[in-house]
Order: structure tokens, then C-alpha cells, then sequence
């Protein structure tokens, strides 16, 4: 294994002068209050800056304060979240700001380990808020700080592993800048984001070309190092769009699963697709008894989630008045609420959901 020559702190001079013509000017970079730096945090966690800056811009003008956050209304929130994803982190983002509202009295805690005990925040997000708000000397690594360390100096941690991780978490800590660890950590991000790119990077024009062993090995392909053991689950849903005029019955899901919280449409789920005319299920055995048509619409929607592949269809039932008054039990039970079109425009659904209903002219 080839050992990079660089030491620590020619590593921190280059990096620093690199960044002092190559910063991002980016909102959350220009401030040191703990809640905006949080708030982007959460917000960029699996979302690509571009993505993540609409959504942050929303969210501080709606909420200016972590008091505002603390008195919204869940529903109000994942609607603002809609369209990003991973809705437990909405979700995090609102139970944390009540704790900072009910234990601090609105102040955010000033330590990495504080930090670290509030509900969302794990050793990533506790570590740049704690180095960007309060110049705490810690290392703040995320996937950015991994590709440039693992290139540069030729490390082999597997990444895909906690304790490949761990080790390059300790290797980071030694790097960080002690008189400014607030910019040291944005560096390095910036570096990864820009420079060291995961594909192509821009090794030619690169401040650490003479050093970089990934460089020198042309290995930048394989670094850093992660095994990936993620095996996603495939999951089969059947939606049904229970229509009566303008009114379309919808469910909170309220079960720990994807989407804890968000609205969706009456849902089977099974090992495969079901075959409609053998449904068993209450609900259509009472629809048949009606002569209700079911319309299934021909593709079948492809949804991929970090853990999972869904393969989802959907149908159409129009219902009719007499049906709906034998029904109202079972509708009861299934928690299906009629809704107009206005209405679920302002609920939070899965994205899926809301293309759909886009897509598709119900009327
Ligand atoms: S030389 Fe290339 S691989 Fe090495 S740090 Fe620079 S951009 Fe990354």
C-alpha cells in the first residue's frame, strides 16, 4: 500500500487556500445560527444541494425560529416536506424542535454530545452543527469526507461497515483545524462536492494531485472502499381510488412503514400484484355485490426507496350512493375519508401519490 506524503498540515494550508477561491455561497454557510445550520443539515441528508435549497428557503420562511417549528402542526410540516423523501426525517425535525423548545427554552445545545442525544440527530449532523455554530473541534464526515481522505491518502476502510467507518471517523478527527474547525469542516465538504467528485474527478487541475495516492494509482474509482450489502425488499401494492363525484376516500397511514403520517388511497398489499376478480377482501366482495366496475390502469408504476422496490398499480372504483351507505362501516374501520380535490392538494401524500393524481384525470 502506497502512503501518501502529505502531512496534516500542508493537508489543511492546501485545502484552506483551495477553498478561499472555491466556496460555496450558500444560505446555511453564512450563518451561525444553530437552528438554520440544523435545519439544512437534516434537509440535505440523502438530497443534493440543489434539490435541498427550495425546500430550506420554504422552511425558514415559514418557520423563522425553532419555537415556529416546535407549534406546527405535523401535517403542515410533511406537507412542506413532500417530494424529498425519507419522511421520518420531517418528521425527527418537528419532535427535536419540541424538546429544544421544552428542555432548552428554545435554545439549541452547544455540544457535540448534547447534540447527539436530540431525537434526528445522529454523529454526522451533531458534529457540523457543533463545528459550524460553536467552533467545537470535531470532525464532522460524511460521504464527501470519506471519498477525499480514502483518495488522498490511500485509505482502504470499507466504508460499507461501522468499523471501517469508525477507523476513518478517527483518521478525520486527527485532520481537523483547531483554530478554525468551522471552516476547516466546510472545506472539506466543499472539496468533495466540487473537486472530488464521486464520478470523473477533476484530478488535473487538483491542489493535491502531487500527494493523492488514488492519483497516483489511478484507483479513484475504487476508493473509498464500501461493500455494499443492501439488499432491497420488492413489495407489491394495488392501489384503489374509491371515487364518488368529486370526493376521493383517503387514509392517514399511521403504522410504523414508509410514510408514517403521510395520506394515500386504499391500499392491498401482497406477494404479487392480486388478480381483481379474486379479491377476497370485504370491501370488493361488497363492491361485486353492486356490480361495481373496477378500472385498472395498464402500467404499472416502478417506485424505488432506499431499503425497497415498489411495483405499484392502480384502480378505480366509482361508488355509488347506496353502496357507500352499506359501507360506512368498513370505511369506518379502514379510516377512508372523502376528500375534494382541494383538500388533497393540501395533504401530505408520497410523492408517488401526487404524480399520479397529476397524471391521471379523474373526474
Ligand atoms: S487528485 Fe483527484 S482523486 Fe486526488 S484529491 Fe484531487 S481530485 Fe481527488
Amino acid at each position: 500500500m502506497l502512503i501518501s506524503t502529505i502531512n496534516h498540515v500542508v493537508f489543511r494550508r492546501l485545502l484552506l487556500t483551495w477553498y478561499k477561491s472555491h466556496q460555496r455561497c450558500l444560505p446555511w454557510r453564512i450563518t451561525k445560527d444553530p437552528y438554520k445550520i440544523w435545519l439544512s443539515e437534516i434537509i440535505l441528508q440523502q438530497t443534493r444541494v440543489m434539490q435541498g435549497l427550495p425546500y430550506y428557503e420554504r422552511f425558514v420562511a415559514q418557520y423563522p425560529s425553532v419555537a415556529a417549528l416546535a407549534g406546527a402542526k405535523e401535517e403542515e410540516i410533511l406537507r412542506l416536506w413532500q417530494g424529498l423523501g425519507y419522511y421520518s426525517r420531517a418528521r425527527n425535525l418537528h419532535q427535536c424542535a419540541q424538546t429544544i423548545v421544552a428542555q432548552y427554552n428554545g435554545d439549541f445545545p452547544t455540544s457535540y454530545h448534547a447534540l447527539l442525544t436530540l431525537k434526528g440527530i445522529g454523529p454526522y449532523t451533531a458534529a457540523a452543527i457543533a463545528a459550524f455554530a460553536f467552533k467545537e473541534v470535531v470532525a464532522a464526515v460524511d460521504g464527501n469526507v470519506y471519498r477525499v481522505l480514502a483518495r488522498i491518502f490511500g485509505l482502504t476502510y470499507d466504508v460499507g461497515t461501522s468499523k471501517g467507518r469508525k477507523q476513518m471517523h478517527q483518521f478525520a478527527t486527527l485532520l481537523v483545524d483547531h483554530m478554525q474547525p468551522d471552516t476547516y469542516s466546510q472545506a472539506i465538504m466543499d472539496f468533495g462536492a466540487l473537486q472530488c467528485t464521486p464520478v470523473s474527478p477533476f484530478c488535473t487541475t487538483c491542489v493535491f494531485n502531487n500527494y493523492c495516492i488514488a492519483y497516483a494509482t489511478d484507483s479513484q474509482k475504487t476508493l473509498p472502499v464500501k461493500t455494499n450489502k443492501l439488499n432491497k425488499k420488492d413489495r407489491y401494492f394495488d392501489y384503489f381510488i374509491l371515487q364518488h363525484k368529486d370526493a376521493i376516500y383517503m387514509k392517514k397511514r399511521v403504522k410504523s412503514d414508509i410514510w408514517k403520517g403521510m395520506y394515500d388511497f386504499y391500499l392491498l398489499e401482497n406477494k404479487q400484484h392480486l388478480v381483481v376478480d379474486q379479491m377476497d377482501d370485504p370491501l370488493f366482495i361488497l363492491a361485486r355485490s353492486y356490480h361495481l366496475p373496477i378500472t385498472t390502469f395498464e402500467k404499472e408504476e416502478r417506485h424505488l426507496l432506499t431499503h425497497q422496490r415498489l411495483f405499484v398499480k392502480f384502480h378505480k372504483i366509482d361508488l355509488t350512493v347506496a353502496f357507500l351507505q352499506e359501507a360506512k362501516q368498513l370505511f369506518h374501520q379502514f379510516s377512508l375519508v372523502p376528500f375534494n380535490r382541494r383538500e388533497i392538494e393540501a395533504l401530505p401524500k408520497p410523492i408517488l401519490i401526487q404524480r399520479f393524481l397529476k397524471k391521471v384525470d379523474l373526474s
